[in-house]
């Protein structure tokens, strides 16, 4: 069997590894743009906050290709998929045989509009390059902004704090990571993030950078002029698929998948921040750009092209992260609409130094975030990932020290 791989990230390292275990001889070929060996891609956060170095990103060894006996094509862009003749198309002209593809491409950074990109020194943050340059930039630098309070702008926020830099945050919401928590919970991250030197302006994007070959100002949409030496823009992704046909093979946000990741076309498969599958939390599609996600989409992928079927239960946003004083975790929809018909339960706040709020549809549990006292977070991440119904009054799960045995009685 002849498997092609797009995309070297986690998803494709999974699923090559995935099919090696299952098929010694099957023919795999790995295409990917970047050359550097497969690596941590949230990492180079903490190469940037200065806590690891640039060795540590990989996440396989320099030999990877070689001992799964995989044919690697790096520094290669797919540029078409010819679903008839069962052939990818490289930007050099190449043409790649399969008989099983998976489409791995990830996500790219969402674009910026704005006049004066092409300043040194204005970075997006997605691959090791771009976290070597921005390091590179450090030196000097004293003042910094950051666009977008997603995870990405809110990480190089508090990486570019944490090397000393005088950083302005830029966040079209009302408060950081407005996508995974709540608004209380949301205001204590930006209370801490300020107490520490952050500042921040809500409401806002930039549309022009001046300078004399470097950036020096950032113009704002409010007509705000800050000073600065180096931008990072985050405002989120999209998932890497423009080389798809769509006439061919569904398309929504990401590519679309069934259950054991297969896309519309037969013998095509899809994992990871380029995949759009059914959301846990919100039963129904959703594209959840998260690494565990990648990685276990990649796996089940991988052993589907192989030949084993094997349902993939749906995705899951969760996250467990540091904010300088604060434990933060996250699992599920935390914020949902107001017309989603969800009860919340939440305790603590800002002044008892940890929250605990919970969202629930029904009686299933369906988002959670916690900060500071983020113990039990595994267990109600469990109740939400198997739907277990919560026969209980909600309110008792909150209560830090709960016993969680009591939901089996
Ligand atoms: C700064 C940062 C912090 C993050 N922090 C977290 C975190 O805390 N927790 C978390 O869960 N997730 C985090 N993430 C997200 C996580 O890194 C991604 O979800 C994960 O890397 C997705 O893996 P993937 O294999 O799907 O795609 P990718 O890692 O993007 O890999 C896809 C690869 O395919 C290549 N490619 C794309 N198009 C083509 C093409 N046409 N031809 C050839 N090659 C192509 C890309 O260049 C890339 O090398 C973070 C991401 C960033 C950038």
């Amino acid at each position: 069997m002849k498997h092609v791989i797009i995309g070297n990230g986690i998803a494709g390292v999974c699923a090559a590894e995935a099919i090696r275990i299952l098929d010694a001889t099957a023919d795999i070929t790995m295409i990917g743009d970047e050359t550097f060996p497969p690596y941590s891609r949230p990492m180079i956060s903490h190469v940037l906050d200065g806590s690891q170095p640039h060795s540590k990103l990989p996440i396989r060894s320099d030999h990877f290709y070689d001992e799964l006996k995989i044919t690697p094509l790096l520094g290669q862009r797919a540029s078409a998929i010819d679903v008839d003749n069962k052939q990818v198309h490289l930007a050099d002209g190449t043409r790649v045989n399969f008989e099983r593809l998976l489409i791995a491409t990830g996500a790219d950074p969402r674009p910026l509009k704005a006049e004066g990109l092409d300043l040194k020194n204005i970075f997006y943050m997605r691959t090791q390059d771009h976290v070597k340059q921005q390091v590179a930039a450090l030196d000097g630098a004293r003042r910094a902004v950051v666009l977008g309070g997603g995870l990405v702008g809110f990480k190089a926020a508090y990486g570019l704090l944490k090397r000393g830099l005088e950083v302005t945050m830029l966040i079209t919401s009302g408060y950081p990571l407005s996508m995974q928590v709540d608004q209380t919970a949301g205001h204590m991250i930006l209370d801490e993030l300020v107490h520490h030197g952050l500042k921040v302006e809500v409401g806002v994007s930039a549309c022009a950078f001046e300078g004399n070959g470097s950036v020096q100002v950032a113009v704002t949409d409010a007509g705000t002029r800050l000073p600065c030496d180096m931008v990072i823009v985050g405002k989120g992704v999209l998932p890497a698929r423009t080389f798809i046909p769509k006439d061919r093979i569904d398309l929504d946000l990401g590519v679309v998948v069934d259950d054991h990741l297969q896309t519309s076309a037969p013998d095509i498969y899809a994992a990871g921040d380029v995949a759009e599958s059914v959301d846990i939390a919100r039963a129904c599609r959703w594209v959840n750009a998260l690494w565990p996600e990648a990685a276990s989409q990649g796996r089940v992928a991988g052993l589907n092209m192989a030949g084993r079927p094997v349902a993939y239960p749906g995705s899951l946003s969760r996250n467990v992260m540091r904010v300088f004083g604060l434990d933060v975790l996250t699992v599920g929809n935390a914020n949902p609409q107001e017309d989603a018909g969800c009860r919340v339960v939440e305790t603590g706040g800002a002044d008892k130094k940890y929250y605990r709020h919970l969202v629930l549809k029904d009686d299933i549990l369906v988002g959670v975030v916690m900060i500071n006292r983020i113990e039990q977070g595994g267990v109600l991440r469990s109740l939400i990932e198997n739907r277990i119904p919560i026969r209980l009054p909600p309110e008792i799960l909150i209560t830090p020290g709960f016993n969680f045995g009591r939901l089996l009685s």
